[in-house]
């Protein structure tokens, strides 16, 4: 009981969990926000409340999206998935918990059920359900893909399960498809790129071969710096990747806005030189920007 009463003292009162938090939005409810939470605890503590049941009720009202322990000044929430299970916390102790969810496809881990409905709800046309049952993102773009193949026969759904799988890890499939896709747009010269880079230093040679041949036919014709900037990002290569990025935000691309949520640069979200295209690209908005990809970001 006096553990919890020190680690109450910690919250400052500054607000910023109402600011961000998504139950707040809907429900304009202070008890509903983190900062809310933590003074019905302190009433509990005190036995100041005749329906106990009724505060545990109002302390579950939470969707575990994280957006308060990402933004708390002080440090002391925290919100982490362990042993199947999402947990947000104060200082160590579990103020919500849920059990994760799994791609009713693939498997992988995904949010829990509330958290997914919620985004579900506000993406009703982006967010399929399998046997009613929620998809993790990569299955989703497969699933949209396919449909849009299914639509639209001059559209290739390659390209897309390429993406995917890049960002999967999944480096065999991604050069499968990226192999399927030169080959459906008769693109001898890339494909052999592809190929030798492969046999001199696997996928990511396979990359950078690509990548220079992108950059040799930019020489003649457009070719848009954002893929060879993503091309380059692939092999690892953070210079190359700079440039071109650079010459996307110069010239144009249609895929700039994309910038700060494209998981081919994560390794670059420390780089200076980055955040600069960032800002120019988002200009003010960029920090939020940030910060709103961030939380999109699969948690390692
Ligand atoms: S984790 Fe819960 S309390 Fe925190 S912002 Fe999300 S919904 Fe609100
Ligand atoms: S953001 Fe953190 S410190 Fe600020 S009111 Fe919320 S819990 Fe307290």
């Amino acid at each position: 009981m006096h553990e919890l009463e020190d680690q109450l003292v910690v919250c400052m009162k500054c607000g910023m969990c109402q600011s961000v938090c998504p139950v707040f939005d809907q429900t304009g409810r202070e008890a509903d926000v983190t900062r809310g939470k933590l003074a019905l605890l302190d009433g509990l503590m005190q036995e100041l409340f005749k329906d106990p049941d009724g505060v545990f009720e109002r302390l579950n009202k939470c969707l575990l999206c994280g957006s308060c322990a990402a933004n708390c000044p002080t440090g002391a929430m925290q919100i982490e998935d362990r042993d199947g299970e999402r947990v947000l916390s104060l200082c160590g102790t579990t103020l919500n918990r849920e059990a994760l969810t799994y791609c009713a496809l693939c498997h992988k881990e995904m949010e829990p059920f509330r958290y997914l409905e919620y985004v579900r709800k506000k993406t009703r046309r982006v967010s399929p359900l399998v046997d009613n049952r929620p998809i993790c993102e990569g299955c989703a773009r497969q699933a949209a893909a396919t449909a849009m193949q299914a639509r639209v026969p001059q559209f290739s759904m390659h390209w897309f399960f390429a993406q995917v799988h890049w960002q999967q890890g999944l480096f065999d499939e991604a050069l499968q498809e990226h192999k399927r896709e030169l080959e459906l747009r008769n693109e001898p010269v890339l494909l052999t790129a592809l190929e030798d880079g492969f046999t001199a230093a696997g996928p990511a040679g396979a990359m950078r071969a690509l990548a220079e041949a992108l950059v040799d036919r930019a020489a003649d014709t457009y070719v848009d710096p954002f893929e060879i900037a993503e091309t380059y990002a692939r092999a690892g290569m953070v210079d190359e990747t700079l440039l071109w990025l650079d010459r996307a935000v110069t010239y144009g691309s249609y895929e700039i806005t994309y910038m700060a949520f494209q998981p081919e640069f994560d390794a670059l979200r420390n780089e200076s030189q980055f955040l600069e295209l960032l800002e120019r690209v988002y200009g003010k908005r960029s920090r939020e920007i940030i910060r709103i990809a961030d939380q999109y970001r699969p948690r390692e």
